[in-house]
């Protein structure tokens, strides 16, 4: 199985504005909780994912929702022209900055993963690069 945008629950070919996935993920919760989901079927995260959860995820105080055994931490990947078919996982602030900084349209897909039991969710995605209007913070450089 190959890896990319597409390995992460939730993923969609939304391009250009912010999406949130944070109202998917919790009907996907509510249906493991009322057992119309087995455990297998939610926490199947490609080891790619969970590689790149235990070397650069950042940690969050969120608990697993499914396995409620520890926390989940956040992965960010970025894909777009010039960079990896599988992505490009940033951990760092100035390597987003840089890559904000590009002509490309490219889009940063924040998941969520449990590196315990294999949960995994996307939970939004944004676009990052491209010709798109600054933000003021981004206005005057
Ligand atoms: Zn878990």
């Amino acid at each position: 199985m190959s890896f990319g945008a597409a390995s992460f629950r939730g993923a969609a070919n939304q391009r250009g504005a912010v999406v949130d996935h944070r109202f998917a993920r919790r009907a996907l919760i509510n249906e493991f909780r009322r057992g119309r989901l087995r455990r297998d079927q939610v926490c199947d995260a490609h080891p790619e994912l969970i590689r790149a959860a235990t070397n650069f995820g950042q940690p969050t105080s969120v608990r697993c929702p499914i396995c409620e055994e520890q926390e989940v931490v956040l992965v960010t990947y970025v894909f777009g022209p010039r960079l990896p078919a599988f992505g490009r996982v940033v951990s760092k602030a100035s390597d987003m900055a840089t890559l904000d900084r590009r002509s490309d349209d490219l889009a940063a897909y924040v998941v969520e993963a449990c590196t315990g039991c294999r949960w995994h969710h996307l939970l939004k995605v944004l676009p990052v690069g491209g010709r798109r209007p600054r933000s003021a913070a981004s206005a005057s450089q």
